[in-house]
């Protein structure tokens, strides 16, 4: 990882500890990567310096297609493995164990087909998402739904296909009373309880706080007594669900919601006198590390965590399903962005990117608890070379803070360069914000060649150098289309153009 970090010049941290952060520049070596597994790790930047040059070379970036969105189908694949192993390492044998994409993440087709196939399910918060999830093929026994705003018309479709449904709370526990009562269903039914375990370092993304919207407040006074209840009240009622993670959420605070969870089932079933909770839905939300390519915290260490901590919830009596989402994908996406114009403003050197808000609307609006990594490379796509310099990495959209990159350390950017927002995969291009109607960038996958990677040459001390070649070899696949602006003018009410200059406040004579 040394090649990538000199080239990246800054190390941010945002939280796998939730305390020691970094956000400012750095000189960049040693941060966090100790604990967490090194497999893959220079293949991947490998890998990606080799697909920003391939786009370049076959003009999926070009003048006129200044920004994209790249997706590593290695990597992806290589995290599905490694969350499968993970939790197959510490779960008694022939235990059933879901893994459930939380869509959101990477709401994408191709993604959830990708996902499917490495034995992967879906999580779904929304009629869109499931219409995604069903898209890509996944059947309904793969497939759970969890959203804290479902209508009556979602529950009943999602009852009607045998999706697993968690009730967020009472009222809605009541519309599925009423659901049950009147037709027949497949579909594993469960409750939503909140853990009340605390906060980590991102508040907005914290959802086990004690005044968190989510799920039934397990502390709050007369509550856990009131989940018991439903159970002892509903014997169709067989899962038990806490989401208690997130970036920002250190991992102990996520084994105590997990070992809440298990202690509530436990509990539950003491006083049903059976097994009638045979599932825990133990969510997702292992934190990412944005600070560098090492993986860490790992799937495996996770699991090994959860299994020391809570060893009853993997000994064959429960079965398990987990909703993985931004660990499974954001190191895996890149948007790589044509620097249009170079400028100098207050004597700090600012390169104008077509990279902003619209596909890194976290990062611009809360940079302190979202900070990306930036690589340089060069007008053919090629790791830029030279001394770092300070420079503020700007996007296209008319406000003064949309900055990808503020004062960070880098070689200096160039009018035709290209500025690559690394770890981009999840929560960033697939969730674009029309801000001046900009459009949604095309998003590629991409694998190696016949004769990639192991066409690059390994230099001294394990860094990895660019080993140029005739070219071509990263082969790419259409994951979406970019946007045309004819589409953004038919989703913009281009269709109804006049709506409001005819309408008109009715005669009353
Ligand atoms: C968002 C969400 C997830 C996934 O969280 P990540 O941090 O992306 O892993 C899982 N379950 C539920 C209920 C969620 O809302």
């Amino acid at each position: 990882m040394g090649a990538d970090l000199d080239r990246t010049g800054d190390v941010v941290d945002n939280g796998n500890d939730g305390e020691e952060r970094t956000f400012g520049i750095d000189s960049g070596d040693s941060h966090g990567s100790e604990s967490g597994s090194d497999s893959g790790t220079t293949g991947r930047a490998a890998r990606r310096d080799e697909a920003v040059r391939a786009a370049v070379e076959q003009g999926l970036l070009s003048p006129g297609a200044p920004m994209v969105g790249l997706l590593d189908v290695i990597g992806i694949r290589e995290s599905a493995a490694e969350l499968r192993a993970a939790f197959d390492a510490v779960t008694a044998p022939g235990t059933p164990v879901l893994h459930a994409f939380a869509v959101k993440a990477t709401p994408l087709v191709p993604v959830l087909r990708l996902l499917r196939e490495e034995g992967i399910g879906a999580e779904v918060a929304s009629p869109g998402e499931l219409a995604l999830a069903r898209a890509a093929g996944l059947p309904p026994a793969r497939t759970v739904l969890d959203s804290p705003a479902k209508t009556p018309a979602e529950l009943r479709e999602a009852l009607a296909l045998g999706i697993a449904v968690n009730a967020d709370n009472p009222q809605e526990l009541d519309r599925i009373d009423g659901l049950v009562r009147s037709a027949t269903s497949r579909s594993p039914l469960g409750i939503r309880v909140n853990p009340q375990v605390g906060a980590g370092s991102i508040e907005a993304l914290s959802t086990a706080t004690a005044t968190s919207k989510f799920g039934v407040a397990l502390r709050d006074e007369g509550a856990r007594e009131w989940v018991v209840r439903a159970y002892l009240d509903r014997p169709w009622l067989s899962r038990l669900h806490a989401h208690t993670g997130s970036q920002g959420i250190p991992l102990s605070l996520m084994v105590r919601g997990v070992a809440e969870t298990y202690a509530l089932a436990e509990e539950i079933n003491r006083r049903v006198g059976r097994s009638q909770v045979d599932t825990i839905d133990i969510g997702g939300g292992l934190p990412v590390n944005f600070g560098s390519d090492v993986t860490a915290p790992t799937y495996a260490q996770y699991a090994r965590l959860l299994s020391e901590a809570v060893p009853g919830l993997f000994d064959g009596r429960y079965g398990l399903v987990t909703e993985f989402g931004r660990s499974l994908l954001a190191k895996h996406g890149t948007v790589v962005a044509r620097v249009e114009y170079t400028k100098s403003a207050g004597g700090r050197p600012v390169a104008v990117t077509h990279a902003g808000v619209q596909v890194a609307t976290r990062t611009v609006y809360a940079p302190g608890s979202w900070p990306l990594r930036i690589a340089a490379y060069d007008a053919k796509g090629r790791p830029k070379e030279g001394p770092a310099v300070v420079q503020d990495v700007a996007g296209p959209a008319c406000f003064a803070g949309d900055l990808l990159a503020e004062g960070r350390a880098l070689p200096l950017l160039e009018q035709g360069d290209y500025a690559a927002a690394l770890d981009t995969g999840a929560y960033y291009f697939a969730h674009h914000y029309a801000y001046n109607s900009l459009a949604r960038p095309g998003i590629y996958g991409f694998v190696p060649g016949d004769d990639g990677p192991d066409g690059f040459a390994s230099g001294g001390g394990g860094r990895t150098v660019f080993a140029s070649s005739g070219g071509g070899r990263t082969v790419f696949a259409t994951v979406r289309e970019p946007q045309t602006v004819e589409e953004i003018v038919a989703e913009s009410g281009g269709a109804h153009a006049s709506a409001l200059t005819a309408l008109r406040t009715p005669d009353r004579r």
